[in-house]
């Protein structure tokens, strides 16, 4: 709704502001794709792909899916359109929906928007480090308060399947006090029952092995700099065992940044290393890593005051009389051809009400053309905040009201 737009533009614009800075290009992607796209990608035994894409049949039959995020698609458009022959380290940033079907609440929508962040081809755990370090930049941009990353590393393929393994035999004895979502998972994908929400099983899993400890050294070393990096810049993070996040493409290190702000979804951004699945999809064997940002979620908790986004018109031009009408009517079209802010209602009603409507959009000045006014040549420019009130002939007016904006 208008109101909250405007919120949402000064997160959107500090976050384009913030991609330019890391020199991030923007992409988009279609809203829809083929439903067979995210199975494969986000992995058949996800919430996602089990029971949250909305997917339906078009006029000849084929699958198509509303997409539940932007990951696969990007990393299709990079292999469809060789984004990677001139040089495979490519930075993409895109904003828009997202469709999930979810029983929707407070912060869980079933179209809700995301900010989105890619980069390909860089395999040092820098740039993971240098990803959480834009989303705290970002937050802090936006006066977020309480906000801490969240990380865990998921291994490789060559170090996962030992953990699964473990984890399998920690969740087989625990079985009898798991949910029934999490019986069958801990037999398709174990490493999901590490974040199942029910109050039962994150008691079950206490105890449960940590994938840190088993990672081989490679992952191991991968991890460590990601720890010591975060240190050195002063980013003060949490190790999470617990976080697997919801999709299977992820490796090595995962990340979320959670607030207390937020209540039971209190996630405002998750994301993580995805080497494997360029390949996958059919492109070249290049690593990737990214985030996304729920821009509902960041709406909620973002500091800033309404005048640190919301514009109010610089000249509300109050007219009276038809010939003042007509007269202003041009000078409102000047005005806004040149950039300045301006409003009127093209009423004729009183100067009170007018004044009371100026005074109702927080207008800077008010500019009263009078028709006694106009046949002296000149008009009235009051200012809202000091209330002093200037003659100004109307020759050469606009740089004249131009010229008071800017003394304001
Ligand atoms: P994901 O793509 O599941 O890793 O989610 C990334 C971020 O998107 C989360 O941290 C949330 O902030 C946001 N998000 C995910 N699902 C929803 C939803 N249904 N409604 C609102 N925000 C969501």
């Amino acid at each position: 709704m208008p109101g909250d737009v405007e919120l949402w533009q000064q997160v959107e614009n500090t976050a384009v502001s913030l991609f330019k800075d890391f020199g991030f290009e923007e992409i988009r992607i279609p809203i829809m794709e083929r439903t067979e796209l995210f199975a494969r990608s986000i992995g058949e035994d996800t919430d996602i792909v089990e029971k949250e894409m909305y997917t339906f049949p078009d006029r000849k039959g084929d699958l198509i899916t509303l997409r539940p995020e932007a990951t696969a698609s990007i990393v299709r458009a990079y292999i469809q359109h060789k984004l990677y022959a001139k040089d495979p380290v490519r930075k993409f940033y895109t904003i828009g929906p997202m469709f999930r079907r979810e029983r929707p609440q407070k912060g869980r929508y079933r179209q809700f928007y995301q900010i989105n962040a890619e980069v390909f081809g860089i395999d040092s755990p820098l740039i993971d480090v240098q990803l959480i370090l834009m989303l705290v930049t970002l937050l802090a941009r936006l006066s977020v308060k309480d906000a801490v990353p969240h990380i865990n590393s998921l291994g490789c393929l060559q170090c996962r399947p030992q953990f699964k393994a473990l984890l399998t035999d920690f969740l087989e004895a625990k079985s009898k006090d798991l949910c029934p979502d999490c019986i069958r998972r801990s037999k398709r994908n174990p490493l999901r029952v590490l974040d199942c929400k029910v109050p039962s099983c994150r008691e079950a899993i206490k105890e449960a092995p940590s994938i840190v400890d088993t990672l081989c050294p490679d992952c191991s070393l991968d991890f460590d700099t990601v720890r010591k990096t975060l240190d050195r810049l002063s980013i003060p993070f949490q190790v999470d065992k617990r976080l697997v996040r919801g999709l299977d493409y992820y490796t090595r290190t995962t990340f979320e940044i959670q607030t207390g702000s937020l209540g039971a979804q209190n996630a405002v951004a998750g994301g993580g290393r995805y080497d494997g699945l360029v390949k996958a999809l059919g492109g070249p064997d290049l690593p990737a890593t990214g985030f996304a940002i729920g821009l509902d979620r960041l709406a909620e908790i973002v500091g800033l005051a309404e005048s640190d986004f919301v514009k109010t018109p610089d000249v509300y031009i109050a007219a009276l009389g038809e010939k003042s009408i007509s007269k202003a009517f041009e000078w409102a079209c000047a005005f806004g051809r040149e950039g300045i802010r301006i409003d009127m209602d093209f009423s004729n009603k009183s100067l009170k009400s007018q004044m009371k409507r100026a005074d109702k959009t927080n207008a800077q000045h008010v500019l009263i053309v009078g028709e006694k006014e106009l046949e002296q040549q000149a008009v009235i420019l009051r200012n809202m905040s000091t209330k002093e009130q200037v003659l100004i002939p109307i020759d050469d007016i606009l740089e004249k009201v131009k010229r008071k904006i800017i003394e304001k």
